[in-house]
């Protein structure tokens, strides 16, 4: 494990240098407080760190009180290492941030010892955010197929639309429906479907492009938001979703299967003044229309085919279509 040792005597500094290799770590030592920030603020750095109190320009009290207004950083077990050793300068280290103090002159075994009690903090404070990052990831992603849940690509759609009405680009929403997915459950199992579910999931994740958005909307539904999309390829773009889960049999454990998908697709263009929810409508009306017309297939939603928005009447033609 590496560590930071500072420390400006140089005598003191080869020594505690040697202690900490022999007793199994690689040290970085410096001789200055500003020194001990700049190896502590490299990419990587040790998480475990040394202090001499008194040192030149900044010392390991000002070191300990900077690293701790960090808070984009890991958490570094800082030790103290000083002559001064009264209460009150025990309180005033420990205060700066210093999880440990440790008085000259030291004990090796005991500096190991409190090394290892630090490498114990390390360890449970990266089981803590470990487990803070997975709740994170349940919290925001659909368990089985990995995508965003539904809250979060809905919320997704909404921001993006703010954004590109902003930026004046547009977004394609494109609502992908497995077809006849009933009987792939039907005939295979559940636990196939399962695994067709994912396999569409890496298909149309692996189709789009980094900065686009894939979640799973409801059982086999998955939203696709294309950020922007020039109008005009929009159609062909759906095509090559389509096409990336029709176009191979998909490999289960007993046999291959080949399963299509139908997409409606709603261009935020198409519907200036509409919120994410209308948008999310009209492509679920295009995704009907694709269904009806055979499905495998895309369908563009049509402007004029949303009931007139309360707030703007005349955006639209006035073609009522009572779906929702
Ligand atoms: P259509 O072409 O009209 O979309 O027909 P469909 O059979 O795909 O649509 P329908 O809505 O009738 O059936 C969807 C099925 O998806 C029913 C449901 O049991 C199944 N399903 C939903 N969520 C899951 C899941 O997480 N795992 C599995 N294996 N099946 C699921
Ligand atoms: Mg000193
Ligand atoms: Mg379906
Ligand atoms: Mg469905």
């Amino acid at each position: 494990m590496k560590i930071l040792l500072a420390e400006d005597d140089a005598l003191s500094r080869t020594l505690l240098q040697r202690t900490l290799q022999r007793a199994g770590y690689e040290v970085a030592a410096v001789e200055d407080g500003c020194r001990a920030l700049a190896e502590l603020s490299k990419e990587d750095p040790p998480r475990l760190a040394l202090l001499d109190w008194i040192m030149p320009g900044r010392d390991g009290i000002e070191v300990c009180r900077e690293v701790r207004r960090r808070k984009d950083h890991a958490y570094t077990y800082l030790i103290l290492l000083s002559s001064r050793e009264t209460k009150q300068d025990i309180v005033q280290g420990l205060e700066s941030g210093a999880d440990d103090y440790l008085t000259k002159p030291y004990d090796a075994e005991e500096l190991k010892a409190r090394l290892r009690a630090g490498e114990r903090i390390l360890e449970l404070e990266d089981r803590l955010v470990e487990a803070r990052e997975s709740m994170r990831f349940q919290a925001t992603h659909d368990l089985l197929t990995s995508l965003w849940n539904r809250g979060v690509i809905v919320e997704l759609v909404s921001r993006e639309m703010v954004r590109s009405r902003r930026e004046k680009w547009c977004n394609a929403v494109m609502m992908c429906d497995i077809d006849h997915f009933k009987k792939v459950n039907d005939q295979n199992g559940h636990a196939a479907g399962d695994d067709v579910l994912r396999e569409v999931a890496r298909r149309l994740q692996t189709s789009v492009r980094s900065y686009d958005m894939v979640g799973r909307y409801g059982g086999e539904e998955f939203l696709v938001v294309l950020n922007k999309c020039d109008p005009s390829s929009a159609v062909a773009r759906a095509e090559n979703l389509r096409n990336a889960v029709a176009a191979k049999p998909i490999l289960l454990s007993t046999k291959s299967l080949t399963v299509t998908i139908s997409v409606g697709v709603a261009l935020t263009t198409d519907f200036p003044n509409r919120d994410a929810d209308d948008i999310l409508h009209a492509a679920d009306m295009a995704l009907y229309a694709a269904k009806e017309a055979g499905r495998n297939c895309i369908r563009l939603a049509q402007p004029g085919t949303l009931p007139p928005a309360p707030e703007a009447p005349h955006a639209e033609s006035p073609v009522l279509i009572s779906h929702k």
